[in-house]
């Protein structure tokens, strides 16, 4: 039966609870009742299951008893945050008017907010490091989907209220959802997202819109002009109409969950494409940069980046860390926002005192925003409009500063909001803003009063008292308070007895021990109280919200509060430069690469970390990494535990650093702008997603070989080794040569097929290098530094050992590995390296069926390379 059907039978709350629902179908509805919410029917069958709470029951309805279960009020962040982080929709039914007496039948009750991963703003349910995204996609009509065509994307911070819109092709949508991970994703057709993304997917709020049609468009500009107050969302910029169906989409759903009001929004931010770095998602997995494997911060590029001081800085840094840019001006300018403070110690050091436990000022003013500000985030907009003008007058007083003091107008502005919410706020604020003591006492004088009277009756209780207990001869008789019955006179039981006998007086209560009566001149005295009390919180209520009014009329606040979030990265940055182990790198529009004693900042930090702890061990050793146009492409090979991986990613990390504005951790730094960088180093377990290792690795090979190009920087690490050592190799040679030849990106391509490096004569701008080793006293020796050369051997039985694997094996495996290098003596050609390279030897593949005649290992690759080399794409060497 209908959800209507239902209400129309069911006792009076439950018809509420019925009529609520049918807003709700998909969404969990809490539903409140005095203390507790209350959840029923199928959604406390889910709720109890994801909180592991008990399922009751209440009453019946058609004769069988209502499944329920329930959460206390004032402990519900918790619940909520479970709930969500479930995935879950949560709506929240309150009761809309206080109960007063006379009343019959229920409280009216209904839906204040729907809490969705992407809308949320309380500080329990968000992570103060990483911006909580709500992402709206509008995609292209479906026969241009995987080919170009155009998707509109929108995404807003809601804790913080900025919007964003862009376009992208498919290619790239799988790249922003990897970098911006929203929180929830609005689309009509979940199908169309990347599989990875389709348990974030909401459907769009109110039907049609979120396909492409002039309509669609047209009105989704009106939905946008509506949410910024303009005329024309022609005044907001150039966006385009799938742009514009997305960022609509985005504010209804938005709007839905506020139950109908938007907070105050930044006006959109429309990016351009192509300023920002190409990063896929393997790419960003192979790197750890904000979260590890195990999603924590442990170990990541950003925990090795951070001496952020506030929470906005924090997200701040992840956000740059998160989309390096390939835009020069605006790195550059990032360089010198640090590079300044990082000469100017001292005056870094008095940011840092100004910055140091400041509040999290722009969540507090997302809050304020949509109606829903804690007394503490006024105090935080206080306390931050405080730093601010420490800030200006310190950095208005500096030389050549980048950091530009506001208009003395603007300055003035902040002086008065500032002393304004530093003489209305209380000195202890109560937790809630529906309570009393927001305002301190002095700043209002008509609260002031209500106050008075609300507060101060003692002495006339005293005085009633004493006259009462006269009248009636009862030295015991009390005026007490109680919270129920209000202010009322208090007997012992035996004399209550008497004064039954009073007709003004009327009993109220009586117990064993004692009884209360009140009298007209209480009732009044009661009355009076509660109407000042009720009063004095009006009063106070509207001038919370005069507070607010004022905080909101100050328009540029968040982007003041954002500039101190810039700031705040910039002293980071500086506290890194000034230890003289970081350097500003140099950037540039050409294909330059050239790192000198560069390092891995988290492997550094980790082994920093030992050595403090008394655990010993090296200090990181420093490699250099220079990639020339005319030496473009690095093979590098050497042992397992030898450091290649580490050599790998640090070339990344850097990139990401220098092109993030960020200093590197090198003696210098040269990069020419990198547009798309391709790290696959290690990454390729992914078996969860069902699909084979090599699967995965081949996946990942395709995507690289299909988008670098020449202005791209490639890593790769072991490619083909999910595969037979023959398919492994041939796979390795025909990526490496397109690579060198036809895509011309500078790349790093570690791999144990030692006989690849006798391909210098084939690809001129290939040069090989290895992790240099040493044997000493039988042992292996890691010396983790890159050379000029090939890996003599493979040292795998010297790794086992390292290894812990037992001492007879590991005779028996030199054994074979002695008798068939022995069985197979390998003819030498010209290219080829001092000491053959053992893994073919042992994997009985010598280097000469490889080599020395190409068309043995495969005629068809042969004849594509000639063809290539005739079509004229080959370089001339
Ligand atoms: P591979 O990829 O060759 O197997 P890794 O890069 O994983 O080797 O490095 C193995 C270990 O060697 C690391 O955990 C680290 O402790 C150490 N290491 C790597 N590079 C260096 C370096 N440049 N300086 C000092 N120690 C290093």
């Amino acid at each position: 039966s209908s959800w209507a059907e239902r209400a129309a039978q069911a006792s009076p709350a439950m018809a509420q609870w019925f009529t609520l629902k049918e807003q709700v179908p998909d969404t969990l509805l809490l539903f409140r009742m005095g203390d507790f919410y209350e959840l029923f029917y199928e959604d406390a069958h889910t709720a109890a299951t994801a909180l592991d709470i008990a399922l009751t029951a209440r009453g019946k309805h058609s004769d069988s008893p209502i499944p329920m279960c329930g959460v206390p009020f004032h402990s519900v962040d918790a619940y909520l945050r479970r709930l969500i982080q479930r995935g879950f929709r949560v709506a929240l039914a309150e009761q809309t008017e206080k109960p007063s007496k006379g009343r019959k039948g229920p409280l009216p009750r209904s839906i204040v907010r729907i809490l969705t991963p992407g809308t949320l703003t309380e500080d329990e349910l968000l992570e103060s490091a990483r911006p909580n995204l709500l992402m709206a996609l509008a995609p292209p009509p479906a026969h241009v989907q995987g080919q170009g065509g155009e998707w509109g994307v929108a995404w807003m911070d809601f804790s913080t209220g900025t919007v964003d819109v862009q376009s992208t092709t498919a290619l790239g949508l799988d790249e922003l959802l990897g970098r911006l991970k929203p929180a929830e994703i609005i689309i009509h057709d979940r199908e169309a997202l990347p599989a990875a993304w389709r348990p974030y997917a909401q459907a769009p709020d109110g039907g049609a819109r979120g396909r492409r049609s002039a309509l669609n468009a047209a009105r989704a500009r009106t939905t946008m002009a509506q949410a910024w107050h303009v005329h024309d969302a022609a005044s907001l910029g150039a966006v385009t109409d799938n742009q514009a169906i997305a960022c609509a989409m985005m504010l209804d759903y938005a709007r839905m969950s506020q139950a109908g009001t938007l907070p105050r929004l930044a006006p959109p931010v429309v990016h351009r494409e192509g300023h920002a770095m190409g990063l896929d998602s393997a790419t960003r997995a192979s790197l750890d940069l904000l979260e590890g494997r195990d999603g924590s911060t442990a170990n990541t590029l950003f925990e090795a980046l951070d001496n952020t001081l506030t929470a906005g800085g924090g997200r701040l840094l992840a956000e740059r860390i998160a989309n390096p840019l390939t835009y020069l001006a605006t790195i550059q300018q990032r360089q010198r926002d640090w590079a300044w403070l990082a000469e100017n110690d001292n005056l870094a050091e008095q940011v840092r005192a100004h910055l140091k436990g400041l509040p999290d000022a722009s969540r507090a003013l997302g809050r304020i925003a949509s109606n829903r500000a804690l007394p503490r985030d006024l105090a935080a907009i206080r306390d931050t409009l405080a730093a601010l003008m420490a800030l200006h007058v310190l950095l208005g007083r500096a030389p050549q500063t980048p950091w530009a003091a506001p208009e003395p107008a603007l300055a003035a502005r902040l002086a008065s909001l500032h002393a304004m919410l530093a003489q209305a706020l209380a000195e202890e604020l109560p937790a809630r803003a529906t309570e009393d003591g927001v305002i301190a006492s002095g700043f209002d004088v008509e609260l002031d009063r209500l106050r008075t009277l609300r507060d101060d009756s003692q002495q006339a209780i005293m005085t009633m008292q004493a006259g009462l207990a006269e009248r009636y001869g009862a030295p015991r008789l009390r005026v007490r308070h109680h919270s129920q019955l209000g202010h009322v006179i208090e007997v012992p039981a035996r004399e209550g007895e008497r004064l039954r006998a009073h007709p003004e007086l009327h009993i109220r209560q009586g117990t064993a021990n004692l009884a209360r009566f009140s009298n007209q001149a209480l009732d009044e005295l009661n009355s009076t109280l509660a109407e000042a009390a009720e009063l004095s919180t009006e009063r106070e209520q509207g001038l919370v919200q005069k507070l607010v009014e004022a905080i909101m009329a100050l328009e540029a606040l968040p982007a003041l509060i954002q500039n101190m979030a810039a700031l705040d990265v910039a002293q980071s940055c500086a506290a890194l430069a000034r230890t003289g182990r970081w350097c500003i790198p140099e950037l540039t529009e050409d294909a330059s690469f050239d790192l000198r004693q560069c390092r891995h900042p988290v492997v550094e930090r980790a082994m920093e970390g030992q050595r403090a702890k008394g655990g010993g061990g090296a200090p990181f050793t420093p490699n250099s990494c220079a990639l020339p146009p005319t030496e473009r492409v690095m093979l590098l090979t050497g042992p397992n535990m030898a450091g290649k991986s580490t050599f790998l990613r640090q070339n990344a990390l850097a990139i990401i650093m220098a092109q993030a504005g960020l200093p590197v951790p090198a003696l210098s730094a040269r990069i020419g702008l990198v547009d798309r960088l391709f790290s696959r180093v290690g990454s390729a377990d992914d078996l969860a997603r069902g699909q084979s290792t090599f699967m995965v690795e081949m996946t990942e090979t395709a995507a690289l070989l299909n988008q670098a190009g020449p202005r791209s920087f490639v890593i790769v690490d072991e490619l083909g080794r999910g595969t037979a050592p023959l398919d492994g190799l041939a796979l390795a040679r025909a990526s490496l040569e397109a690579l060198h030849d036809s895509i011309r990106a500078r790349t790093i391509f570690a791999t144990h097929f030692h006989a690849l490096a006798n391909l210098t004569a084939e690809l001129p701008a290939m040069r090989p290098w290895a992790m240099k080793v040493r044997e000493w006293e039988g042992q292996l020796v890691f010396q983790h530094e890159v050379a000029p050369g090939v890996a003599g051997r493979s040292w795998g039985i010297h790794v086992a050992r390292l290894a812990g694997v037992p001492a007879p094996i590991l005779e028996r495996a030199q054994a074979l590995l002695n008798q068939m290098q022995a069985r197979r003596k390998p003819a030498r050609t010209p290219h080829q390296p001092e000491h053959p390279p053992a893994t073919w030897q042992a994997q009985g593949v010598g280097a000469s069926d490889l080599f020395t005649n190409q068309a043995t290992l495969s005629p068809t690759a042969e004849s594509s390379r000639t063809g290539r080399t005739a079509s004229g794409v080959k370089e001339a060497s």
